[in-house]
């Protein structure tokens, strides 16, 4: 079985920083770190791997050539390949040419039993790669994957979507996006890590090296357009009081009474 694990690598902050003028994501002077979901993802797949015989894991990540970094990681977590798509002509990419570029080096791996990535990145925060994958791949999909278990070629997958639990059976090959519910990711040994870099290799594909059209990468394949990007305000003044305890709950129901907010 060929498992492939999409990981992005992101700013580790809570306070992404957008410029301005270009709507884009300033990832300058933060440190980065593989998406938290992706890790479970990587968790996921090397579970299944240890208990199966010929599970093959590889990790793949488009973004610039730091995001090898992302990928070593994944190597000393314990995934067999990792493949780093990287060309400045995929620069400015949103969501759609992010997944066509994705799609079409998946396509180029050839075999492919189950596709797992994370719901939802922690910068862009859209999740939409995992589900237009599935799209442009033709594939069938569960979202929110909090269990996976698999019988030959049928995979049953919890799905936790705002707290409605679904079993959602799929026969492969499928993609599944997981969330932080699945499992608790291991952490790197420090064998891992030597072997993430002494032993294993992270290859790259370049524009080059894929069949892409020029006109769905980058800036050009990207229809999406950042209008205007702030930090909702919260300028509600509330209320405001120094009374003590003992008066503050008179004071609290005088303010919902006032507003409406309660019914008398
Ligand atoms: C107009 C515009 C311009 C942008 N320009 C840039 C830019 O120049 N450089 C840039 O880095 N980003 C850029 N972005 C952001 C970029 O589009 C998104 O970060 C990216 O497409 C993924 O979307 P997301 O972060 O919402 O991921 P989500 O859809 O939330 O991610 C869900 C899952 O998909 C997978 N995934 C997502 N992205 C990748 C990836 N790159 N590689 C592998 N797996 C992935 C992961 O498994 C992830 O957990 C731009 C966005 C817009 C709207």
């Amino acid at each position: 079985m060929n498992i492939i694990v999409t990981i992005k690598q992101v700013p580790d902050t809570d306070e992404v920083k957008i410029d301005p003028k270009t709507g884009s994501l300033i990832r300058e002077g933060v440190p980065s770190i593989i998406n938290p979901e992706d890790k479970h993802a990587i968790e996921e797949a090397l579970r299944i791997r240890e208990k199966q015989d010929d599970v093959v894991v590889t990790a793949l990540s488009m973004g610039p050539p730091q995001a090898e970094n992302a990928l070593r990681e994944a190597l000393a977590m314990g995934v067999d390949k990792a493949i780093l798509l990287s060309d400045w002509a995929f620069a400015g990419a949103d969501t759609l040419a992010t997944t066509y570029i994705l799609s079409v080096a998946i396509k180029k791996l050839k075999k492919y039993d189950l596709i797992f990535c994370g719901r939802q990145a922690i910068d862009g925060d859209t999740g939409q790669v995992g589900p237009q994958l599935a799209e442009v791949l033709n594939l069938p999909q569960v979202t929110f994957a909090e269990e996976i278990n698999i019988q030959g070629n049928v995979v049953t997958v919890k799905s936790n979507f705002d707290k409605v639990i679904r079993t959602i059976e799929v026969n492969t090959p499928a993609l599944i996006t997981v969330t932080k519910g699945i499992n608790r990711p291991r952490f790197k040994t420090m064998n891992g890590v030597l072997r993430a870099f002494r032993d294993k290799e992270v290859v790259t594909w370049t524009k080059g090296d894929l069949k892409l059209n020029p006109m769905r990468i980058g800036i050009n394949g990207s229809p999406t357009w950042v209008r205007n990007t702030f930090t909702p305000s919260h300028s509600r003044g509330g209320l405001v009081t120094e009374k003590q305890s003992k008066d503050l709950a008179g004071d609290i129901l005088d303010f919902l009474l006032d507003k409406n907010l309660l019914n008398a």
